[in-house]
């Protein structure tokens, strides 16, 4: 992968890492109407903890583009498909890899 893909990469992912803390200060700021207590916590804690993960998966992905090994198969080092890298840029496996 190239300088330029792997800039298209790191900007593409850093938008959705914004995007993901935008929607994460929207729902603090946000109280949950017409829902009991507990309800309103799980809820926010279900969806709390998806986006933590994705936010690491992105964080991940920053790291390898940083260090050189972003868009190959962690697991057997293979290219990683360009078309599942711009479906999920955050992607850490090829499709021979991914079960
Ligand atoms: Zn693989």
């Amino acid at each position: 992968m190239n300088i330029a893909e792997q800039t298209r990469f790191k900007i593409m992912l850093l938008a959705h890492k914004e995007e993901l803390q935008e929607l994460e200060q929207a729902q603090l700021d946000q109280t949950t109407v017409g829902m009991d207590a507990t309800q309103g916590q799980q809820m926010a804690q279900g969806t709390q903890s998806r986006r933590t993960q994705e936010l690491a998966r992105i964080d991940a992905a920053l790291q390898r583009i940083a260090n050189g090994s972003y868009g190959r198969c962690v697991q057997c080092n293979e290219d990683i498909d360009m078309r599942r890298l711009e479906t999920n840029p955050s992607i850490t496996h090829c499709s021979q890899c991914t079960k």
